[in-house]
């Protein structure tokens, strides 16, 4: 027996339950299907490209991806003629909030004289730019302004994440962590108290372990996704503390250029990733003049060391993740290392590995995305011609996709705008 209230409950519960179960069957509520062709494609992991790829997109997931694959009746189909699938690229090295391609001395200018609301919207357009080169997910080392505890990097994945703005998907480090007056402190080379007080945890200068233990929770808390640290403030002590690092268990080495033999044959015993950043280097050596001596150095150094240093990795098959330093160079040429990476050695399908599936791996997010397959997230590009015969291919993208949203097919609309200096080619490599 029921009470006449309950049984106008039930009643209206039951004609819920009818009114969804048939929406259902009509299939309005079914997202519309996309079909994607093109003449090869590239799965994130296989040895060689498969020809007449198609991939079937619905909602933000793949349905399915190969070769010939039949056309569900409905579906949009977008034709690329003679372009090649891939999955998104990721680069595990940038600094969407960061422009450091310029003059020297005019940033550490500019550093001091615009707000950081104003440099917060500059990086919203260096955001368009690497995902309308095709860069679909970053992992972002380090955003920091100089006696600033503004989270930039935090606020523009947050932008994102929730459809504000266009970009790619990041992961992002907030501040790196180093010691006082080392690699990451902001206040290095000037005078002592020009910006009011000593930096400290809170800017990711952190001395001993309880500091850095700090130092690590309050980015944590302040939503960090990974943790950067700078192990070493000197050139000549690099490869033994790197060694220390990799021991400890850290997953990538960044840069890397004097890693000895023996520190890579560490790293391939320990599955520790190199993320070379060979186009840091290219930039810099290419206007070297524009930096100070001490820093020329250095750069000279590196340069010299890194050509043989990748070539070994390469050689001994340490795993090798893709990632280039944007912010030295101008944001939207993150493709340019994979030509870089071939001149020294790496078979262009391995370098596409490595911005695929690899960077997948590293970024420990190899479960959604990095090849094309079903249930997988649907972060698509096409570029033109074929990459194994040509590896400029990456540097012409065609379409992007993120999430089985078209963010791009045809000419991109940002690049331009977000390029900081003259449109400079790097110079041949430096080898
Ligand atoms: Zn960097």
């Amino acid at each position: 027996m029921f009470r006449p209230g309950q049984r106008v409950a039930i009643a209206v519960f039951f004609l819920f339950l009818v009114s969804l179960a048939s929406s259902r069957g009509a299939g309005n509520d079914d997202p519309p299907v996309i079909a994607l062709k093109a003449a090869r494609l590239f799965d994130g992991k296989s040895k060689a490209l498969i020809t007449d790829g198609v991939i079937i997109v619905q909602g933000d997931k793949i349905v399915d991806a190969g070769s010939n694959l039949p056309v569900p009746a409905g579906a949009q189909v977008i034709d690329l003629g003679d372009a090649t699938l891939s999955p998104g690229f990721m680069d595990a090295h940038t600094h969407l909030t960061l422009d450091y391609s310029g003059n020297y001395n005019q940033r550490r200018l500019d550093e001091l004289d615009l707000n950081v609301s104003e440099q917060a919207i500059k990086a919203v357009t260096f955001a368009r730019a690497t995902v309308e080169a095709g860069f679909t997910t970053v992992r972002d080392l380090g955003s920091r302004f100089v006696a600033s505890r503004e989270f930039v990097d935090i606020a523009l994945r947050n932008s994102i994440n929730k459809g504000v703005i266009v970009g790619p998907r990041m992961l992002v480090a907030t501040k790196g962590i180093g010691a006082t007056g080392g690699h990451f402190d902001p206040t290095s080379g000037f005078r002592d108290f020009l910006f009011g007080r000593e930096p400290d945890y809170t800017d990711g200068i952190a001395n001993g372990p309880d500091d850095v233990r700090k130092a690590v929770r309050f980015e944590v808390k302040n939503g960090a996704d990974i943790i950067k640290a700078a192990v070493s403030g000197g050139v000549l002590s690099l490869a033994q503390v790197g060694r220390e690092a990799v021991e400890a268990g850290v997953d990538s080495i960044e840069h890397g250029s004097f890693l000895k033999p023996e520190t890579l044959t560490l790293m391939k015993k320990k599955g520790t990733f190199l993320t070379p950043t060979l186009m840091a280097t290219e930039w810099i050596m290419s206007k070297i003049a524009n930096y100070p001596p001490a820093l020329q150095e250095k750069a000279r150094a590196a340069a010299a060391a890194r050509s043989e240093m990748f070539r070994n990795a390469v050689k001994m098959g340490v795993k090798i993740s893709f990632g280039t330093d944007a912010a030295v160079f101008p944001h939207g040429q993150n493709a340019k290392e994979f030509a870089l990476m071939t001149r020294l050695g790496m078979a262009p399908i391995d370098a596409l590995k490595s911005a695929t599936s690899n960077d997948a791996e590293l970024l420990g997010i190899g479960q959604k995305i990095g090849t094309l397959e079903r249930g997988k997230l649907a972060d698509i590009i096409a570029m033109h011609g074929d990459p194994t015969a040509d590896i400029a291919a990456t540097e012409h993208i065609s379409l992007v996709m993120k999430e089985g949203k078209i963010i791009r097919n045809g000419p991109p609309a940002m690049q331009a705008a977000a390029k900081s200096t003259e449109a400079t080619d790097v110079a041949a490599p430096v080898d």
